[in-house]
């Protein structure tokens, strides 16, 4: 049965090290978050995830959850008190707004815990983060009244949140949602239609379930220009707050799938449920995208963690499985035969990981404190860079971070050579697991068109221009310096095809879309690259002063710089590989029509 420990000693180093949160104490909530009570948080919930919830992740993908005839849906053994126990310890509060009940710390905090809850259990970790993403949207576009009575009590935990966009006929475009809103005379309306696929739809952890729900009202324009949001409960709620009547929403089925079994993905049929409109008519997607967003980076957390949970029982497993000799001759003469971890093949499967691990979660908590620094920085200057930034990198985090998550997970499956094929290990199921995040919140060649035909002409370029100045900044800084000068020049030059790349899409998909589509992909990763690449220059540059200060703990240090060593090796070359992708433009990949794909007898 695979283990799992929370990596806290690494969240520590990116969150007072590298980010020195502590140096944010003037920003509201951040005071809260000092060295001492983010390492408590850490500490504390890292035990919850590896004691509670990861010994719940092998028996909860083996039971799967039960759909009852009346509709009810049962979560597998032992999800029900772990999550009685995680709402009690507050562990989904903590950078939820005080005002509604919230810890009100930096998200920066809250993202280190929520890798460790997906890490140990991503099946259970979704019925919190679907309520977050809920959460997000109610507080940016709901009524006082909604907020006030929804609010404190999804933060609280004691009832959970969903999203309902997918129907039968349309995913990715919404525009072809076919839900109903009838307004009703007493200012709600009555939605009636089929959702499919919704995550945490129905279950039996809390008293309540919110549902978001994208519809349309009547005579709206047949567009992703005519759908409104509403919220709707599975219980309407008394005017005391306390939960009354049953709502016109049930589960039809719940779906067979190949991972995350312990979450129900849920058919929810809706026949005239009450519901109220949040935000403005036919304003939806926009308020969906604020619940998107922050679900976005929460399924590029869900990337590394799966990567996270699979590396660690990997490199276990390939210090103490042996065959074969070393290639420079036996390690261990006296042995039969060496630790598989001598042979450099395995090696770079788990350096490989190990640098993409550490990166991506420099990433997702930097990305985090861009995400607090966009509603509290002092200035507007501020908070609007940090909103600019984080809107780019966005797409980056699902899209990148889950393929390559993905691929790292798959990788220590391989590791394990035929026993990681075989259920006993579990590594096969932190491959299932780990395959929807690049599915789900978009799939990730829509997060390659949101970041190529969106994000990166947004404002006038504004927000490319300024992660360029950025990333060479930081490259600018480390030239001529012994350790990070050769560091920064493969960044330099990474981030110089980049730009090439860019200007390429600036000249020619005006004239042709399709080369945008056909490079999107390729700029998405290169990107994911670049932004590592990034990361790993800022925590050797942190790495390389603790060192020069003779700071305790220096083999951490030293590891710091050695595996920042491999990335740029190792990574950094692919980016000039997707350059020329990009450049080949789409004339090969769109030249054949329907008939060449048909398959001769
Ligand atoms: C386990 C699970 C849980 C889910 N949870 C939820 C949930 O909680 N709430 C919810 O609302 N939905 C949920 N979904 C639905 C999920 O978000 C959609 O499946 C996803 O957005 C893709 O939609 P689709 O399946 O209809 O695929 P399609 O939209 O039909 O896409 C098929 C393929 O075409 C590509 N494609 C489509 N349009 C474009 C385009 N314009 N440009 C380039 N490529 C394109 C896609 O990338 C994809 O490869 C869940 C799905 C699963 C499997």
């Amino acid at each position: 049965m695979p283990s799992y420990t929370a990596p806290t000693r690494d969240a520590r180093f990116i969150l007072n090290e590298m980010l020195d949160l502590a140096g944010y104490a003037h920003l509201p909530g951040f005071e809260m978050a000092t060295p001492d009570v983010s390492d408590a948080v850490l500490g504390e919930g890292g035990k919850f995830c590896s004691e509670v919830l990861a010994p719940l992740n092998r028996t909860g993908d083996e039971e799967g959850c039960t759909r009852h005839d009346d509709g009810s849906v049962t979560t597998p053994a032992g999800f029900k008190q772990a999550y009685g126990q995680f709402v009690e310890a507050g562990w989904g509060t903590i950078s939820a707004p005080e005002e509604f009940g919230g810890q009100g710390m930096p998200h920066a905090l809250g993202f280190a815990l929520e890798e460790f809850i997906s890490s140990a259990n991503q099946a259970f970790g979704m019925y919190p983060g679907l309520t977050n993403g809920a959460v997000s949207a109610l507080i940016a576009k709901g009524s006082q009244e909604q907020k006030d009575m929804y609010l404190p009590k999804m933060i609280s935990g004691e009832w959970s949140g969903t999203m309902n966009l997918t129907e039968p006929q349309c995913g990715t475009d919404l525009g072809m949602i076919r839900t109903k809103a009838e307004p009703q005379a007493d200012g709600s309306y009555a939605v009636t239609g089929t959702k499919i696929f919704i995550s945490a739809g129905e279950h039996d952890l809390t008293e309540n379930i919110i549902h978001l729900v994208l519809a349309k009202t009547p005579g709206a324009p047949d567009s992703t220009k005519g759908i409104s949001l509403f919220v709707v409960p599975k219980f309407l709620v008394n005017e005391d707050g306390s939960v009354g009547e049953r709502n016109g929403v049930v589960c039809g089925s719940i779906e067979e799938k190949m991972g995350i079994h312990g979450n129900s993905t849920c058919l929810l049929n809706y026949d005239g449920a009450k519901g109220w409109l949040v935000g403005e008519e036919n304003k939806g997607l926009a308020a969906m995208f604020i619940m998107m967003n922050a679900a976005r980076l929460g399924v590029g957390i869900q990337g590394l963690s799966q990567a996270e949970a699979a590396y660690q029982n990997a490199v276990a497993y390939a210090l103490d499985r042996r065959q074969g000799r070393a290639l420079t001759g036996p390690a261990e003469p006296d042995a039969q035969a060496d630790p598989i971890f001598v042979h450099p093949d395995v090696r770079r499967m788990l350096m490989d990981a190990k640098a993409f691990t550490e990166g991506m979660r420099a990433l997702c908590l930097w990305g985090a404190l861009q995400v607090d620094l966009s509603h509290k920085a002092e200035t507007e200057e501020e908070r609007e860079k940090a909103d600019l930034i984080i809107g780019l990198l966005t797409p980056v985090i699902k899209g990148y971070g889950t393929d390559k998550g993905y691929e790292v997970a798959t990788n220590m499956q391989q590791v394990f050579g035929g026993h990681g094929y075989i259920r006993e290990w579990g590594m096969e199921q932190f491959v299932r697991d780990a395959r929807i995040a690049q599915i789900y919140e978009g799939t990730n060649g829509v997060q390659a068109m949101d970041l190529c035909g969106r994000k990166l002409a947004q404002k006038g370029g504004a927000g490319i221009q300024a992660f360029f100045k950025m990333v060479g900044d930081e490259v600018e800084q480390a030239r001529g310096d012994e350790t990070l000068g050769p560091l920064a020049e493969p960044l330099g030059k990474a981030l110089a095809e980049q730009q090439a790349s860019t200007m390429w899409f600036m000249s020619n998909a005006m004239q042709n879309p399709n080369h945008l589509g056909a490079g999107a992909h390729h700029y998405m990763h290169m990107m994911g690259i670049v932004t590592l690449g990034f990361m790993w220059l800022r925590m050797a540059k942190v790495a390389q002063t603790k060192r020069a200060e003779g700071a305790d703990d220096a083999a951490f240090y030293e590891t710091k710089l050695a595996t920042a060593r491999y990335f740029m090796d190792r990574y950094l070359p692919d980016v000039g590989a997707f350059r020329r992708k990009i450049e080949s433009g789409s004339d090969s990949m769109m030249a054949l029509g329907e008939e060449a794909f048909a398959t001769a007898a």
